[in-house]
């Protein structure tokens, strides 16, 4: 058996972690965005793999016998070529997707399909937004009215800043509600991506707290494919094929 993880999520670095305990041969694939990615327990690749025929032609080299996509629900492109390439290899394929957040009584949401969207649902008046989108997404509101922004991502800014009067922090979650507080303290709105998950959830829950509406992003589309939600679950999947 020879399981393929398409990673880049806490979930895919955790089902790898499963299986490098169990002691399965399986590789973790990651694109490389990210400047510093987490040490893995099991052997990595990183970079595109040219298209789903290029990962297709990989997996046939490797004798890959399952495919676990556990790449990120903003991930728009890799969904569609692992679908392909399990189709043009015959392998099974199962995404590992988490959960999206959902809004209850309290929140204040304005779900939109995109971020030039997001910037016409934050109106012509300048507001102070905290920003919390991924440093490659900013092109849209840099082109957006002069709101005051307030930008968090994982790692710094590509130079030349995007949105450069904007106030950056480079921080990677979990966050706490309290330091949430205060970030949603400062600003009228926040503008976030539905990415799901409890490590930046906290965030939902400051502006709940202090009534401040959130302008959500929703997920890009997925292919039909088998799904679920947990790494263990994904575990119990790859055990009953072996
Ligand atoms: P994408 O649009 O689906 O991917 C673009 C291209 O990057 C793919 O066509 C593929 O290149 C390559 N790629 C993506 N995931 C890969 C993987 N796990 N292993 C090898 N190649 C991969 O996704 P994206 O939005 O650019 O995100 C890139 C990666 O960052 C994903 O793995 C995702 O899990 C992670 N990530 C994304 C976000 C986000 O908000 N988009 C947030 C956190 C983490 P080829 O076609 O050449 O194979």
């Amino acid at each position: 058996m020879h399981v393929l993880v398409l990673g880049g999520t806490s979930e895919s670095a955790r089902l790898a972690a499963m299986l490098a305990r169990w002691g399965v041969r399986a590789t973790l694939s990651l694109a490389g965005r990210t400047l510093h990615p987490a040490p893995s327990p099991l052997p990595r690749r990183i970079g595109g793999f040219g298209g789903a025929e290029g990962l297709a032609g990989w997996m046939r080299r490797e004798g890959v016998t399952a495919l676990v996509d556990a790449t990120h629900p903003f991930a728009a492109r890799m969904p569609f070529s692992a679908a392909r390439a399990a189709d043009l290899t015959g392998t099974p394929l199962l995404a590992l997707v988490r959960p999206p957040w959902r809004a209850g009584e309290g929140d204040d949401w304005t779900e939109v399909p995109g971020h030039s969207e997001a910037v016409e649902a934050l109106g012509p008046v300048p507001r102070r937004v905290f920003l919390t989108v991924g440093r490659l997404e900013l092109e849209a509101y840099a082109s957006g009215p002069p709101h005051r922004y307030l930008v968090r991502t994982i790692d710094p800014p590509v130079e030349p800043r995007p949105l450069p009067d904007a106030e950056w922090v480079a921080a990677r979650g979990p966050f706490r509600l309290e330091d949430e507080r205060g970030f949603l303290g400062r600003v009228d709105v926040l503008v976030t991506k539905n990415s799901g998950g409890s490590a930046t959830e906290a965030k939902l829950e400051a502006a709940r707290l202090l009534g401040r509406a959130v302008v959500m992003v929703r997920r890009p589309p997925r292919p039909p494919v088998p799904a679920v939600e947990t790494p263990e679950e994904a575990l119990s999947w790859i055990r009953a094929l072996s």
